[in-house]
This record gives structure tokens, C-alpha cells and sequence, in this order.
């Protein structure tokens, strides 16, 4: 029995009847752009994550981009971000115009290290953008505390944790703005892209409200440049659908992370590091991604000999990233232990429909590598 990384027809098709419903309510109503059902679906994520307003946008790219733009970053500022991510982090950052400076993570929960942080401050350093990797939520306390000391904005990137909590807050409404992405592999998996913007601030969420619309307001009067970043109504009635069911998600991934944390911790050791699962940290389980010092790429080969699909969440940290080489030294240096997650790292299948056959396929193929 071959297992996949990721299935997203046994997520989908259970729901068929209901998506085609709404399908064909959203195709009846001839209303595509913005309206009732975009209304609805950012009621619902607001309620769902304990956010005092949430705006849809086009894609968790997007939502980063107008989440800097509606904090005025741009060219002249730098941005501290975690050098382990993924590219749109840095790449949004980038396109204002202002300067990532990469910072390193700590292995505990793969977040932004401050010391590396505090390391890399200048006088034109803006804000910072802790990512909460893998489903895991950053140190946002410490986090917190650092911006305050430096008069820095927080940014939370939550696209692969939706509905995870940080002692016992939602992930995404502790900074000045958190944001979300609905790509199919994410928690609260879409029918193509899609993403989110929360805030607590009435100004900003007015603000970003305008940003997706070309900064129009009223029609045809722009006071600011802003973009198309409008998520369809179609993708926000299909999404509808799902959120309903975000706890059942995120309880079938906490069941197969704790089966694989229980299996494998009689193997675990100095070879293979199991993911931390912090006491303090609602862990939503994106990725179970294991550290395997020294034979990562041989299990990666192991595995995919046996059906296995494993991927390497991520291989090049942004610090060494081709597109950045000519940002300034202080954003690419010293970030050792990013280089050595990126050759440590690899994520075996956690999604939230796996059975335990397949559970027991795959801890047994790990189990089978480490004799
Ligand atoms: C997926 C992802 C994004 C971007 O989301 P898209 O919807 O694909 O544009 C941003 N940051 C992180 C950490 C991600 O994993």
C-alpha cells in the first residue's frame, strides 16, 4: 500500500453534494465579486479564530503584501523575518521594496530566534514577521516584548497554522496583523488560492479594505494605491463548506502526530529527532517534519522506495537563496541553524483522513530504516 503525502480528494469528495450546492447557489446568484458569500465566509473565520475582524484576499502571498502595505513598509525599511520559510515570507517583503533581513530559528518550534533578531536590528528596521511553521505557533510573548522595547510591528505568518493557539490565544490576532492562506495543502485546504487577513485594529481592517480594491473609496476615488486582491465568491461559499468541519481537521492531524510521536520515541535519539510539541503551543500539525542528522536524504530514498510520500519542507533557506545574494551582509549572515534544518528536515504524511494502516505503513517503513 502506497501512502501519499497529501490527499485532498478524501477531504473533498466526502463533501461533494454540498460543494456542488453551493456551486450552483453561487452560479444562480450571477455574484462573483465580493458580496453575501465573502461577507459570510469572513464572519465565520473571524468567529471561528477569535479574530476581531478578518478580510479575504486573493492568496496568503497577497495577504502578506497588503498586510506591509496597510503598515506603510516600503522602500528604506527592513523587515526581520526567519531565513527557514517559505519563499513568500521573504518574497513579499521584498516586493514593497523594503529589505528582508533573514534571521535564524531555533529548533524547538522552528520560529525566529531573537537573539539572531536583535543581532540584526538597525535604525531601519520596521517589523517583524515571526512564521508559525509546520502548525506550530512562534514564541509570541518574547516576540511581543521585543517589538515593544524597539517600537517594531508584528506581522504573524499564519498560513500553515490556521487554528493554532499560542497559551491559549489564536495565532494571528496577537500582532498588529496576522495572515492566512487557504492553498489546497494548507489546514483549511481551498479549491485553488485564497488567503486571509485578521486584525484587531479598526484602522487597519478599514485600511486593507480599501488596499484590496485599489484603494478605492468611494467608487472611482482612490486616496491610495492599492490592488486587485479580492478573493472570489465562489472560493469563500466553497470554503464556507469546509470551515465547518476546521476542528475535525485539526484533531484527525493531532491523532496521527501523537500515533507517530508515540510509535517512533522508542527510536528517537541522536539520529532522529521527533517535532517538539510544546505544552504552551496548540499544535495544528501542518507537517509531522522529523530531523534526521546525517542520513536525511537516505530515509528520504528509503521511503520513497516504499510508497512513501516525504517532502523536504525546506532545502534552501532564504539567506542563500539566488534572488537575494545582493541584499546587505547583516541579512545574510549567521544563520547556522537554518543550514542545518535544511539538511536535516523531512515531512512524512500527517493529513487528517489517514487511516491507521496507513499510519502503521509508514512508522513501520521508518522503524525498518533506523533497525
Ligand atoms: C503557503 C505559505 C504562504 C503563501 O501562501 P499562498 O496562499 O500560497 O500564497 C506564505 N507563508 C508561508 C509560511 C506559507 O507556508
Amino acid at each position: 500500500m502506497s501512502v501519499p503525502l497529501l490527499d485532498v480528494n478524501a477531504q473533498n469528495l466526502p463533501l461533494e453534494a454540498e460543494l456542488k450546492q453551493v456551486f450552483e447557489n453561487v452560479l444562480r446568484s450571477g455574484r462573483f465579486i465580493l458580496g453575501e458569500e465573502v461577507e459570510a465566509f469572513e464572519k465565520e473565520c473571524a468567529a471561528a479564530l477569535g479574530a476581531k475582524h478578518a478580510i479575504s484576499i486573493s492568496s496568503g502571498t497577497d495577504a502578506l503584501i497588503i498586510a506591509l502595505m496597510a503598515l506603510g513598509i516600503g522602500p528604506g525599511d527592513e523587515v526581520l523575518c526567519p531565513s527557514f520559510t517559505f519563499f513568500a515570507t521573504a518574497g513579499s517583503v521584498h516586493r514593497t521594496g523594503a529589505t528582508p533581513v533573514f534571521c535564524d530559528v531555533t529548533t524547538d518550534c522552528f520560529g525566529i530566534d531573537l537573539e539572531s533578531a536583535k543581532a540584526k536590528l538597525t535604525s531601519k528596521t520596521k517589523a517583524i514577521i515571526p512564521v508559525h511553521l509546520f502548525g506550530q505557533s512562534s514564541e509570541m510573548d518574547a516576540i511581543t516584548s521585543f517589538a515593544k522595547e524597539h517600537g517594531l510591528k508584528i506581522i504573524e505568518d499564519v498560513a500553515q497554522s490556521f487554528g493554532s493557539t499560542y497559551r491559549g490565544r489564536a495565532c494571528g490576532t496577537i500582532g498588529e496583523i496576522g495572515s492566512f492562506s487557504f492553498f489546497p495543502s494548507k489546514n483549511l485546504g481551498g479549491f485553488g488560492d485564497g488567503g486571509l487577513v485578521t486584525t484587531e485594529s479598526f484602522e487597519l481592517c478599514e485600511k486593507m479594505l480599501r488596499l484590496r480594491n485599489h484603494g478605492m473609496h468611494p467608487r472611482y476615488y482612490h486616496s491610495m494605491v492599492g490592488g486587485n486582491f479580492r478573493m472570489d465568491a465562489l472560493q469563500c461559499a466553497l470554503l464556507r463548506v469546509k470551515l465547518h468541519h476546521i476542528g475535525e481537521y485539526a484533531a484527525g492531524r493531532t491523532r496521527n502526530a501523537n500515533y507517530y510521536s508515540r510509535r517512533l520515541s522508542k527510536i528517537s535519539g541522536e539520529e532522529l529527532i521527533l517535532p517538539n510539541d510544546r505544552d504552551h503551543a496548540g499544535h495544528v500539525w501542518n507537517q509531522y517534519t522529523l530531523r534526521v542528522p546525517g542520513r536525511r536524504d537516505e530515509l528520504k530514498a528509503h521511503l520513497t522506495e516504499k510508497g512513501i510520500g516525504c517532502e523536504i519542507y525546506y532545502p534552501v533557506p532564504m539567506h542563500r537563496q539566488e534572488c537575494f545574494a545582493n541584499l546587505p551582509e547583516h541579512s545574510l549572515s549567521n544563520c547556522p541553524i537554518s543550514d542545518q534544518l535544511a539538511s536535516e528536515v523531512v515531512s512524512i504524511p500527517v493529513y487528517p483522513e489517514l487511516v491507521e494502516a496507513q499510519l502503521d505503513e509508514v512508522a513501520t517503513a521508518i522503524e525498518s530504516f533506523f533497525p
